[in-house]
């Protein structure tokens, strides 16, 4: 018997009749005598509305909190209202919401009060999407007369580090728990929806393990339970040549390898979490991305074998969005050891995650790539700690950007992959502000202006003939 980790996103989840849709798919599966284990994200775009409800508490506006609980109650209740026939069914679920939208409205005043929000505050209030969504789904399939049990993050038995917001693992702990708490419920036929994105602490304070991270969730459960395969059930046909809502003539990639899958994870090709792939390298679990709204076409395989070979270097090209670029130059780096160590150094410790560095071989600058929400705090930190000091003259910033990268594995020893990519934004008029290779050669990343990002992706995708692949 086939034993299957299936994780549904957001948007698979977003409504009652989505959520429908998902119980039908887990039906079919558990008919066909597979063993299913279901993870599940919040209802589309909560996690969000959970990050700004905290933010407002934090300026201790009140009334909002009010209003989004009231949107939180709808919004569930509608779902229930859609998904649910049985009226002793729905009355379950609709005291479980309200309860638990309760206790969120009481962390929420609790913040409110204060003043204060800290990450571990922050996390918890983020956990509220994924605990809501869960019993949900379980009822849909309880509501289908196929035994069910809820579970969040924590009770399955992830259990992490505290670095909130973005949790690790300890896997050895966390293997042995979800074993022991989902493998007995398998043996008795039922199906286990668990909460994705959500763990805690081994002293029980709830994390999460990043923005996405219902996939890691879902690639945690299935490595530990040795599943046959992890289906990520999402609202695309699986990974394409490029984001399809960005380039429409995007084309479906059957097959990748976990190297080539995680280098577009990492790219912001955002039908994967950038760490869901490192369980699954480790038991080789395979994984496969497939449409809810498509569930007949197999979508992409991803695996340690990578059966179809493409003569092709660049297989697909992603544009990541909400990042800006740091400049920071002076004479006085040039020559200077430990000048770079002491930028790098000074936003490690900060928090601040580098996504991509360009430095000149004068050394009288080097450009840098963060995320944009985290510009003001970069800022303000080497501005305080460099300038004025000699060494640095100026740190100037562009958050007007976006990141460009071409992948494929073939890359690695082809020659002119670089000049046909630049090329190609030279012909479409597309201006480049820094450049970067990975000396993996699995990638060419590259910044443009934001204005010229959708035209720059275009250009490679066209350059390369990926809509015909
Ligand atoms: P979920 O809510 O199911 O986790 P995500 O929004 O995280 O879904 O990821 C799916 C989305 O990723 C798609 O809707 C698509 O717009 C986007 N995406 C970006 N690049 C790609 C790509 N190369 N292939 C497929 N989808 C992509
Ligand atoms: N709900 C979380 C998020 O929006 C986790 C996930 O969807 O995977 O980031
Ligand atoms: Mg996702």
């Amino acid at each position: 018997m086939n034993r299957i980790v299936m994780k549904f996103g957001g948007t698979a989840v977003a409504t009652g009749e989505n959520i429908r849709n998902v119980a039908c798919i887990i039906g079919d599966t558990v008919k066909q005598g597979c063993e299913a284990v279901v993870v599940v994200s919040a209802l589309d775009g909560v996690t969000d509305e959970l990050s700004e409800a905290a933010e407002q508490a934090k300026k201790e506006k009140k009334d909002y909190i009010q209003a989004f609980k009231k949107r939180m109650l709808d919004r569930h209740g509608d779902a229930v209202d859609k998904a649910i026939k049985n009226p002793r069914l729905r009355k379950e679920l609709e005291d479980e919401i309200k309860k638990t939208v309760d206790e969120l409205e009481k962390v929420l005043t609790g913040i409110c009060y204060v003043g204060e929000l800290t990450p571990k505050s922050k996390d918890y209030v983020l956990s509220f999407g994924e605990r809501l969504s869960a019993p949900l789904v379980c009822g849909a399939l309880r509501d289908m007369k196929l035994e069910s049990q809820s579970l969040t993050g924590k009770e399955a038995g992830i259990v992490t580090n505290s670095d909130f917001g973005d949790a690790n693992p300890l896997l050895n702990v966390t293997t042995h728990q979800l074993k022991e708490r989902l493998e007995p419920l398998l043996e008795k036929r039922v199906i286990p929806v668990v909460s994705g994105y959500i763990a805690a602490t081994q002293d029980g304070v709830v994390t999460t393990l990043g923005r996405g991270g219902s996939d890691y969730t879902a690639t945690l459960i299935a490595a530990a339970l040795r599943a046959d395969e992890v289906w990520i059930w999402t609202d695309v046909d699986g990974i394409m040549t490029a984001d399809p809502k960005i380039i429409p003539s995007a084309k479906l990639l059957p097959e990748l390898s976990y190297q080539e899958a995680a280098e577009m994870a990492i790219f912001g090709a955002k039908a994967m979490h950038p760490r869901a792939l490192e369980p699954l390298m480790r038991e080789n679990v395979p994984a496969r991305i497939r449409n809810v709204f498509n569930p007949k076409n197999p979508g992409t395989l991803i695996s340690s074998e990578q059966t179809v070979k493409r003569r092709d270097a660049v297989k697909a090209v992603a544009l990541i969005k909400d990042v800006a670029l740091i400049n920071i130059s002076g004479a006085g780096m040039v020559g200077a050891p430990g000048s770079y160590a002491r930028i790098f150094d000074l936003l490690g410790k900060n928090g601040i995650n580098v996504m991509m560095i360009s430095a000149a071989v004068s050394e009288a600058n080097i450009s840098f790539v963060i995320h944009r929400n985290l510009l003001g705090r970069a800022l303000s930190i080497l501005e305080i700690a460099l300038l004025g000091k000699g060494l640095v003259s100026d740190v100037a910033a562009e958050d007007d950007v976006c990141v460009v990268a071409a992948m494929g594995a073939n890359m690695k020893g082809t020659l002119g992959v670089a000049s046909r990519v630049f090329s190609a934004q030279a012909r479409s008029g597309v201006n480049i502000r820094m450049i970067a290779q990975g000396s993996s050669e699995l990638n060419i990343s590259f910044v443009v202006k934001e204005k010229d990002g959708k035209a720059a992706v275009q250009a490679i995708h066209d350059e390369f003939k990926l809509d015909k692949i």
